[in-house]
């Protein structure tokens, strides 16, 4: 029996293989290596889509992140506020950028950063808030922002969504967004972008990212390596123009999900935040007996998973911080129930229905 993959990599290069192609033909015609027409094209794209002044690429998702933190001047000493539930890279940037992750529990329902909480960690170190729009929905903007404080979105999740009409990366001072290959849009290897509708600091980025520098051989201040590769480009380029119709696919898929398991005892479906646009990065319900059931749904060929299975306070990587188990408990919760279940644009509804009853048999089986 053939496997259902998670998400479908091959199916979405099968739509775009003949621009890629021809994209590679034009870059290697001009060979311009490094930056070049194909960037810049894609900046300027990128930037309209998501409906925001400036794009500017860089290397991947967590370097977006940091040097959206750098160029604002945050650095050691300084506090970020993040949720406790997100990968990893959300409070690494911090860290990298000189400064400390102050991580807070999410909602309940929707498992956004809870911005009550939010309110209640700021002090007078507290330089920024970075909420994530986890799986492709929007984080509550206008709350965050209401408290005063700059805020950095983490929109890797979120290529494409908005909130209240207003696109992820518009709302922020700034946005570092990832287009790693299994991201909504996803390059052919690593890759990021920082979005800001302002001037200043997207040239402030547009030196970090290279070197320090914006004149050659010249480096006013201390830069970094960490550039949007052109083939890279080319890539996103052609999923770019392919992506609003992709991401209403995904919309399907999570509608028939929602509709098939509304009956089904035991499955907690995901919520969506009143107000959002929501483009479905992933479809993560919460059971019961998590384990089981998931080892149950892989022996059937079904490829679920878990976005994430320890929250950041748990992860070693973060014991410097302090923090303790039972310190946010919706986060620590939410991980052991958590199952995110197939989700990409080219999932036929055979496949799903595939899913669907495996997750019935293994719900079953797992009582
Ligand atoms: C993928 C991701 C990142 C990091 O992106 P990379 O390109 O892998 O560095 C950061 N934050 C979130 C929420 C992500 O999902």
């Amino acid at each position: 029996m053939k496997c259902i993959p998670l998400v479908d990599l091959a199916a979405q290069h099968s739509e775009v293989a003949d621009a890629v192609s021809a994209g590679f033909a034009r870059v290697l015609g001009q060979m311009e290596l490094i930056g070049g027409p194909e960037v810049a094209a894609f900046e300027r794209e990128y930037a309209a889509f998501q409906q925001v002044a400036h794009c500017i690429g860089v290397g991947n998702g967590t370097d977006a992140l940091e040097l959206a933190l750098r160029a604002l001047g945050i650095s050691a000493g300084d506090e970020v506020i993040v949720p406790a539930n997100s990968f990893i890279a959300s409070a690494l940037a911090v860290l990298r950028a000189g400064a400390r992750p102050v991580l807070v529990d999410c909602d309940p329902v929707h498992g956004l950063i809870d911005p009550v909480h939010v309110g209640s960690r700021l002090g007078p170190r507290t330089r920024a808030i970075m909420p994530v729009h986890l799986y492709g929905q929007m984080a509550p903007m206008e709350q965050l922002i209401g408290l005063g404080v700059p805020v950095i979105e983490d929109a890797a999740q979120a290529h494409g969504a908005s909130r209240l009409g207003r696109s992820a990366g518009a709302w922020g001072v700034a946005a570092g967004t990832s287009f790693y290959p299994g991201k909504n849009l996803g390059a052919y290897g690593d890759a990021g972008a920082i979005l800001t509708e302002s001037e200043a600091i997207a040239t402030r980025l547009r030196a970090l990212r290279n070197y320090g520098s914006e004149r050659k051989y010249h480096h006013p201040e201390l830069g970094f390596n960490s550039r949007l590769d052109p083939l890279q480009a080319v890539v996103l380029r052609a999923k770019l123009e392919r992506l609003a119709q992709w991401n209403t696919r995904r919309a399907e898929v999570a509608a028939r999900y929602d509709q098939w398991l509304s009956d089904v005892p035991g499955v907690r479906r995901p919520a969506v935040l009143t107000g959002n646009e929501h483009v479905w990065h992933l479809y993560v319900i919460q059971v019961l007996q998590r384990d089981g059931v998931l080892a149950a749904l892989n022996a059937a060929g079904i490829g679920a998973a878990i976005h994430y299975p320890l929250p950041m306070h748990l992860q070693g990587a973060l014991a410097g911080l302090g923090y303790r188990p039972g310190e946010f408990p919706v986060a620590e919760s939410r991980s052991t129930q958590m199952i995110s279940l197939p989700m990409h644009p080219h999932l036929t509804i055979a496949d799903q229905q595939r899913v669907v009853g495996a997750l019935q048999r293994a719900l079953k089986a797992a009582h």
